[in-house]
């Protein structure tokens, strides 16, 4: 069992003893050690084996005994117990956003309810109104949480579906078979969540090849094994396809397994105004010869096309418009929206900046949580301003990388932030983020947050609707008016490049970069690891047609600063 599993089961365990109504200590306990086990740099195998159990923070000794039964036999009799107490599929019912373990256990108590099914009929047959606690707005929501998580139901996130991609691309990669091999379908075209793999290869000789990719060491169950099409399931749970064509389709196919569906419409309709016939196999003439194109550069301008980068196939205009320089990771020489220890990151400020600079960044800002923020172990007044001194103190050692100094300041239901202008004006930045009261309605959301935009102290507004994706969705929002308000107050929006957040949403990026937007690309970091969410985000920038211009993070320090004073 690897760590993730391991912190899998623990996760398990404390969502059980939360339905069986456990004192919540010893519930947070049970996921506590989850995180702590998920950012171990060692196997926790190996700490079994060395009896090292105990140094792994919150692990006593009920929970090394636990642990090592679990680790040396591969089964928990505690965790079986556990389940038997509860129909496993109630556990859909923690995708059901806003719906905690308190008010499933009543559901599934009073009214015998044990799937989403039933669950589903309860609201509309207006059952669930009748129990005790639920009126018919929390009825309402549960329908509109059921009609989310079946949305999202089998969908991934990014990083993980990507991941697991390039893990089975770089197996084949490496079989003398393979002439060409992409990763294509969302994952190339960077969407934010994911439901399956797609890989596509160009071979000779397509066997050998079929029989690597249904043996990779992944790979969980096979549903299909043929000579150019192979279908599995990897152990996480995600599908994954691969195709092999000869080496002269494969721009053919590259282009049509991309998609985006709309996408290939259009193109195809591109090709009959031509007088051509575009599928996964060719360009074919009238007279049915194929149009020879070494790539897909090739087919494009065969269409009197620019070639159109995989991000931007998603219909939005990409046929008729001009295609913009899109913005690259290497154009980024700012770190925003940085965590360290002063808050809840796990890394001090000199630790971070010495990893930005490995990066190749210039400088960085450190942004953490303001004092609202209790859960997050904001900072106090007294704790920032030591913070800034430590940030000059920094500065004189990493130069000429530079620390900025920022906060990310809670915006509190009133729409005002949390220090008062004294602290406020020493700060080179202020991230504006809405971190409580999730469940907004769209006038109360926008009147918020347009308050907090308007505050002469705010730089930036930070992950700004709140989504948390396969989790919630983010509070509504007037974007129009937010972006408006922006523009005048020249504030830059966040795109948030924690992959549970991808939040600006990629289809409103376009349309405020129209209004005439700013965004940074922050990757929330509260580990050196986390620092690398920086290629998320662009991702989500290049979705969103930015380009070097639109993005802070592309502005020296000096730039920046300029930019930020009002
Ligand atoms: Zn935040
Ligand atoms: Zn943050």
């Amino acid at each position: 069992m690897d760590n993730k599993q391991v912190a899998a089961v623990l996760d398990e365990i404390a969502i059980l003893l939360e339905l069986s109504g456990e004192n919540p200590f010893k519930v947070r306990s049970y996921s506590n050690v989850a995180r702590a086990v998920e950012q171990l740099d060692i196997e926790i195998e190996t700490l079994v084996g060395e009896k090292r159990l105990r140094e792994v923070k919150g692990v006593g000794e009920s929970l090394e005994q636990k642990l090592e039964e679990l680790l040396t036999t591969g089964r928990l009799e505690y965790l079986e117990n556990l389940r038997k107490k509860f129909p496993a599929t109630l556990f859909d019912f923690f995708r059901i956003p806003g719906l905690g373990a308190k008010r499933i256990q009543t559901i599934y108590k009073d009214l015998g309810i044990k799937t989403l099914d039933e669950l589903e009929a309860a609201c509309t047959s207006d059952h669930l109104s009748q129990i005790k606690g639920f009126g018919a707005k929390t009825q309402e929501n549960i329908l509109k949480g059921i009609a989310f998580a079946r949305e999202h139901h089998g969908m991934f996130l990014f990083d993980a579906a990507l991941t697991a991609a390039e893990i089975l691309r770089d197996h084949l990669a490496g079989n003398p078979c393979v002439q060409r091999i992409e990763i294509a379908g969302s994952i190339r075209r960077r969407k934010e969540v994911i439901r399956d793999i797609d890989i596509l290869a160009s071979s000779k000789t397509p066997g050998p090849l079929m029989e690597a990719f249904v043996t990779a060491p992944t790979v969980a169950t096979v549903t299909a094994h043929g000579d150019t099409k192979s279908s599995v399931v990897l152990g996480t749970g995600i599908a994954a396809d691969l195709r092999v064509v000869s080496d002269q389709q494969f721009p053919y196919a590259l282009l049509y397994f991309t998609g985006s569906k709309d996408h290939n419409v259009a193109v195809r309709g591109r090709a009959k105004d031509l007088g051509l016939k575009l599928n996964e196999y060719g360009l074919f003439r009238e007279d049915g010869k194929n149009v020879p194109c070494k790539d897909e550069t090739a087919i494009y301008k065969r269409l009197h096309l620019p070639y159109i980068p995989p991000e931007l196939r998603e219909n939005m205009g990409e046929l008729d418009a001009a295609i913009p320089g899109l913005v690259d990771l290497d154009d980024l020489v700012g770190m925003f929206h940085c965590h360290t220890t002063y808050s809840d990151g796990s890394c001090t400020i000199e630790q971070l900046a010495r990893a930005c600079i490995d990066r190749g960044y210039k400088y960085m800002t450190v942004t953490d949580h303001s004092q609202s923020a209790a859960y997050a172990g904001g900072v106090l007044p007294a704790a920032l301003n030591k913070q800034m001194k430590e940030i000059d103190a920094v500065n004189q050692r990493v130069g000429p990388f530079v620390v900025l100094k920022g906060v990310e300041s809670d915006i509190r239901l009133d729409g005002s932030l949390d220090y008062g202008p004294d602290l406020l004006k020493k700060l080179d930045l202020v991230i504006a983020s809405v971190h409580s009261k999730l469940t907004m309605e769209e006038p109360e959301a926008t009147a918020r947050i347009v308050k907090a935009v308007e505050n002469p102290y705010t730089t930036i507004l930070g992950h700004p609707t709140g989504r948390i994706l396969l989790g919630r969705p983010g509070y509504e929002l007037d974007l129009e008016r937010v972006f408006d308000s922006c523009v005048a107050n020249r504030v830059a929006i966040e795109i948030n490049a924690n992959c549970h957040r991808l939040d600006l949403d990629w289809r409103c990026v376009k349309r405020g970069k129209e209004k005439g937007v700013k965004f940074i690309i922050g990757p929330d970091a509260h580990s050196i690891e986390e620092l690398d969410f920086d290629r998320y985000g662009v991702g989500i920038a290049r979705k969103g047609w930015l380009e070097p211009g639109d993005v802070l993070n592309c502005m020296s320090a000096k730039e920046f600063l300029r930019w930020a004073k009002k």
